[in-house]
């Protein structure tokens, strides 16, 4: 599209976005503003806070897999959706990328391992776009994005300016990013990775990655598995665990794993001696949220349609696709929450994103 276009024919109204969120509730979003190069944003801010659509506040989506998105939505939607991928440097060690917001993840994951360029190998296979990793540091199998990440390209919503933040600029935690504490401040538009050409270096000591992996690797005739093995071993592992959200939608881990104290922990393992926890600093330990919903009896059950899998409790799936709505999840979440409440006396909080009818975000929030 003509970045010299003005706002009115950027901005879509009534879109029906139940398609466009992993768990299908139903979604009717004001307005759409599809981005598919950084002038469009430009074009767009220059006249937003002067035009009709002054009232409605903003809000960035883009895969729609963390998010929980309201029955009416009234705000204008940014969807960053623009493409591309560019070396920036070479050496024998290491390749130097950036690539921009509306990239699909896992493709990029592919395209990199299947270049000789490694270090992503581990999320393969994570919903969603490039622009929102950055946003909960997305993490899995040992390897947090801040691993490799760079820089973030990105726009400050509030003085419609154009920032490069180092990725200590970005306050990268577990889940957590400065993006993710400033909810709809920021739009980011591209990503920088520094990824290693070594194919010997290798992360696969999480669960049965390094045995499915070495299957791979001896299928193939090589003795020790390289990347592209670690990734198709994750990719495996990840389809017999998690349901497809194209299958069955949902939107991944829907509980964070709770942080309690050690003595606390302790206390339980007395009653409950297969409790499943990881110590952390500060005398802290977390705790499976999966094995607590199943230990209070919650494996396929909650409120329907919106009911926990059968062979993952921690992922919530919808079974009305397009009909239910957030109130729905709200109800089962509750349920979910109060009876591992009542039977652990821990409370859980939810890891994907409650967006309001606003478009205002009500991160972490206790639902117990
Ligand atoms: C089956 C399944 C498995 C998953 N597994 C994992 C996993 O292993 N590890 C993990 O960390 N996550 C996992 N997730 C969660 C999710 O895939 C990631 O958080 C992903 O990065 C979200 O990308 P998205 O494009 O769908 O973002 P969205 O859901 O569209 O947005 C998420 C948040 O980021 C903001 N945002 C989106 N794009 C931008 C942007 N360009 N600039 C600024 N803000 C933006 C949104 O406002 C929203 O607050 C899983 C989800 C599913 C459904």
């Amino acid at each position: 599209m003509d970045s010299d276009l003005p706002k009115r024919l950027l901005s879509n109204q009534c879109v029906d976005l139940s398609h466009g969120n992993t768990m299908a509730l139903a979604c009717m979003a004001e307005s759409v503003v599809t981005l598919t190069d950084e002038a469009q944003l430009d074009t767009f801010m220059a006249g937003y806070g002067e035009g009709t659509e002054d009232h409605l506040p903003l809000f960035v989506l883009s895969g729609g897999s963390n998010v929980l998105l309201p029955a009416q939505l009234k705000a204008i939607v940014l969807q960053p959706k623009m493409r591309g991928i560019s070396v920036v440097a070479k050496t024998e060690e290491y390749v130097d990328i950036e690539v921009m917001a509306g990239e699909n993840w896992h493709e990029l994951v592919v395209y990199t391992v299947n270049q000789g360029w490694y270090g992503l190998e581990n999320l393969a296979l994570i919903p969603g776009l490039t622009g929102a990793a950055p946003v909960q540091n997305i993490g899995a199998y040992g390897v947090q994005l801040e691993d490799c990440l760079q820089y973030v390209r990105a726009y400050h919503l509030p003085t419609k300016t154009w920032h490069h933040l180092t990725a200590s600029d970005c306050q990268f935690g577990y889940r957590d990013s400065i993006f993710k504490q400033a909810p709809n401040t920021w739009l980011i538009s591209g990503v920088g990775f520094r990824l290693h050409t070594d194919a010997t270096k290798i992360l696969a000591s999480y669960g049965d990655v390094q045995t499915v992996a070495q299957r791979y690797a001896e299928q193939q005739g090589r003795t020790q598995a390289v990347p592209a093995d670690v990734m198709q071993a994750i990719i495996d592992i990840r389809q017999q665990k998690l349901p497809d959200p194209k299958q069955l939608p949902n939107c991944g881990s829907f509980f964070q794993n709770p942080i309690i104290p050690q003595e606390q922990f302790t206390t339980l393992q007395t009653t409950y001696p297969t409790i499943v926890g990881y110590a952390m600093a500060d005398d802290k330990t977390k705790v499976a949220a999966g094995w607590l919903i199943e230990q209070a009896g919650l494996k396929g059950s909650g409120i329907a349609p919106i009911v926990t899998h059968q062979q993952q409790a921690l992922v919530l799936t919808n079974h009305a696709p397009y009909q239910s709505t957030q109130n729905d999840v709200a109800d089962a979440q509750k349920y979910i929450a109060d009876a591992v409440y009542k039977k652990f006396a821990i409370q859980l909080s939810r890891e994907p994103v409650w967006v309001n009818t606003d478009g205002s975000i009500g991160y972490n929030e206790h639902v117990a």
